[in-house]
């Protein structure tokens, strides 16, 4: 069945084998797990995958893919026609393992929205744009270092992979991608997301300004042990929590 790719669901096929097969190796599937692909396309990765499991659920959003993945008949595949930015993850009575070669569009959306799940999720793999793992890994002092850092690193421990070049797609992107491995903390850094998410927010409303400056009325030197003077790329994770804190602290309605 011949299907033309659609730019508006970042569509770019994987064609290379090698890669595929690196995919899997850092998935590592065990035959009983509850893995969920989003965006299996014509199921590049699905197929090979599904060789080593029971059982492999996916998720996608383009009618017309469905039908080519419902053309193979594969017993072992559940498929869901759906949006994954609005699926219900908590339909599912096992932990999850998620994978995917996500939409470069709603890759933030996408990994927001799987945050709310993430007491239900054991680990995540996807391949992303390359800048956009980068910001993911950073480490404090980066310039990649940022609000997607710190949000997710508070609950996930984050691993760049491997690069994948642009000519393992067809069509080739014009980006180059890399394989992020997210694995679910314990004990994550904080309960709630919307605290951390609101001071991160803040921190780095201006990224080339002092923390006095973005915090300004909201939370002075003498209401936290954090050096106002720095700017937030110098923050460490444990710096957001005790700011967080703090900030909560003064601005509690
Ligand atoms: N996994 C395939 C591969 O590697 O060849 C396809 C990857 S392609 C980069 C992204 C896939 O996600 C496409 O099949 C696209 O139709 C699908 N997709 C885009 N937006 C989606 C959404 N909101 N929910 C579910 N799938 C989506």
């Amino acid at each position: 069945m011949a299907h033309k790719p659609r730019k508006r669901f970042g569509q770019n096929f994987l064609v290379d084998h090698q890669v595929i097969n690196q995919i899997i190796s850092t998935i590592a599937p065990k035959r009983d797990d509850n893995i969920i692909e989003i965006g299996p396309g014509k199921g590049a990765l699905t197929f090979p995958l599904a060789e080593y499991l029971e059982h492999l659920s996916v998720i996608e959003i383009d009618r017309d893919l469905i039908s080519i993945l419902e053309a193979q008949n594969n017993q072992k595949i559940s498929i869901y026609n759906s949006d994954a930015l609005a699926f219900d993850f908590n339909q599912f009575s096992e932990k999850l393992r998620i994978v995917g070669n996500l939409p470069y569009n709603i890759s933030s959306p996408l990994l927001f929205h799987l945050l709310n799940y993430k007491d239900n999720i054991i680990d995540m793999t996807f391949m992303l744009q390359k800048e956009v793992v980068e910001r993911i890994v950073a480490s404090p002092g980066s310039k990649s270092y940022g609000r997607l850092s710190v949000v997710m690193q508070a609950f996930f421990d984050a691993e760049l992979m491997f690069i994948v070049p642009k000519d393992s797609f067809d069509p080739q992107p014009k980006i180059e991608s890399a394989i992020l491995y997210l694995k679910t903390k314990s004990i994550p850094l904080v309960q709630n997301l919307k605290p951390l998410e609101n001071i991160v927010k803040l921190a780095f409303s201006q990224r080339r300004k002092t923390l006095k400056n973005c915090l300004k009325s909201k939370l002075n030197q003498s209401q936290t042990k954090i050096d106002l003077s720095q700017r937030a790329e110098m923050l460490t994770l444990e710096n957001f929590v005790t700011l967080m804190n703090d900030y909560e602290k003064q601005n509690r309605n």
